[in-house]
């Protein structure tokens, strides 16, 4: 069960050496090679796109099976929004991010372990859980993200008893001494815990190269959406979108390469033009995820996405954690302090009042949107208590904004396609923003 290990010397502080290139260890860590174990690469964006997209509707998880045959390494569930995906990675665990199954999958027993009143998600987790699917994961970790995950974790721990079924408590207080030392605690236990059923030891030299590589993933995906915002007909959401999901699955060594070799295609597509869109941010949508088919309504409607909160763990770190002012004894204090002071502004993190409010102003401007669609899961605990406050900024700022919601599984759009085409024309219109 324990993938073979990386040099145990640890590497020497930034140092450029992000481990990005091919990985020579033997450990399969999926360098050099995608997750069916073919080694070659897209030849253009089309093909790139749809085998992004076909990673991220695999929810059977055929990736994770192809990985774990090949380096006989352990993989771990995480549900969203932020999980150590750093540690799993330096342990020789591959984290999987596990987001439901959208609008591919039918609940049939999912639904009877829950009201009618919350999200879709816990629905269809369980479903997953139950038609086998996730029998491939050693274990799973359920972050602090809202009562519903925090339930889930309950709910998992006696249904499918004999896994790691670990719940990420997480801080809610900022200080290194309180919520930081809180945090490392609970990283130590879980390293531990993984470390029984058969991950290698932590080690901070690992745990600082696993770092570099995911600051690396952090980087192209900030160059990506820097480039959407300056160039959205270049950059697609309705591709970026899968292209982020599909690292849920991969190794982050793949997954940086995809994101490269993305990056590489639509800087080079000399065939996309300008369009007459209105620029919009999209908030909200930050843990259950919104089907592809409702991105593409809102796109064909007569938005184009500048910012957004999807896929939220790939951008939960804002910068990277590797820099010379992030101090600490170890790296594990690098990721403690990353978490503490370079967070994104969740909903499901406490922020005092007003500062998320001023946040999506300023993402607003930074991003030149002309408007703001709050787009959130239904019955979605911590994106609707935020959303008063978050009008109540825009109006403040005399910013356009319209809402609905939507479930994994939406599959009717004439609706959203109307409302969203509507608030794009009245842009255009008459909007002074
Ligand atoms: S969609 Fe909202 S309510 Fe549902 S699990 Fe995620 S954060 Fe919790």
């Amino acid at each position: 069960m324990i993938a073979p290990q990386h040099s145990k010397d640890p590497a020497p502080r930034g140092n450029g050496s992000s481990g990005g290139g091919a990985c020579s260890s033997g450990c399969g860590c999926g360098s050099g090679a995608s997750s069916t174990g073919s080694k070659e690469a897209p030849a253009n964006l089309a093909t790139l796109v749809e085998k992004a997209e076909e990673l991220a509707r695999d929810w059977r998880l055929d990736a994770v099976r192809a990985w774990k045959a090949r380096t006989k390494g352990i993989a771990v569930g995480y549900l969203p929004v932020w999980a150590p995906r750093e540690l799993l990675h330096a342990m020789g665990v591959l984290p999987v991010g596990v987001m439901g199954a959208g609008d591919d999958l039918e609940i049939i027993r999912g639904d009877a372990y829950y009201q009618s009143y919350i999200c879709h998600l816990p629905r269809s987790v369980i479903e997953l859980g139950l038609n086998g699917a996730l029998d491939c994961l050693d274990g799973m970790l359920f972050p602090a993200t809202c009562d519903v995950i925090r339930n889930l974790s309950g709910v998992w721990k006696l249904s499918f008893r004999g896994k790691l079924s670990f719940y990420l408590d997480v801080p809610q207080d900022f200080e290194r001494e309180l919520g930081g030392q809180f945090l490392r605690q609970t990283l130590l236990e879980l390293a531990h815990e993984l470390e029984t059923r058969g991950a290698r030891k932590l080690d901070m030299g690992a745990l600082a190269r696993s770092i570099r590589l995911f600051d690396e993933n952090r980087a192209l995906v900030r160059q990506l959406y820097t480039l959407r915002r300056d160039e959205p007909w270049r950059v697609l959401t309705s591709e970026l979108y899968p292209v982020l999901r599909a690292g849920l699955v991969q190794p982050v060594e793949e997954h940086n390469e995809l994101l490269a070799a993305y990056l590489d295609l639509v800087r080079s597509a000399t065939e996309r033009r300008p369009l007459d869109q209105a620029r919009v941010v999209v908030s909200g949508s930050f843990c259950e995820q919104p089907p592809l088919s409702l991105l593409k309504t809102l796109e064909r409607g007569g938005c184009s996405i500048v910012d957004d909160d999807f896929v939220q763990i790939t951008r939960w770190i804002t910068s990277d954690v590797d820099q010379p002012h992030n101090t600490g004894k170890d790296a594990l204090d690098w990721l403690v302090n990353s978490f503490l002071s370079d967070s994104t502004d969740s909903p499901v993190r406490y922020c005092a009042k007003g500062r998320k409010g001023d946040d999506l102003v300023r993402r607003v401007r930074a991003s030149r949107a002309e408007g703001v669609l709050l787009c959130a899961p239904s019955f979605c605990d911590p994106a609707l208590l935020d959303q008063p406050m978050l009008q109540d900024a825009l109006d403040a700022a005399k910013i356009p904004w319209t809402n609905f919601k939507y479930a994994e599984n939406t599959g009717q759009f004439q609706v959203i396609r109307e409302q969203a085409g509507t608030f794009a024309d009245s842009i255009k219109l008459w909007s002074e923003a």
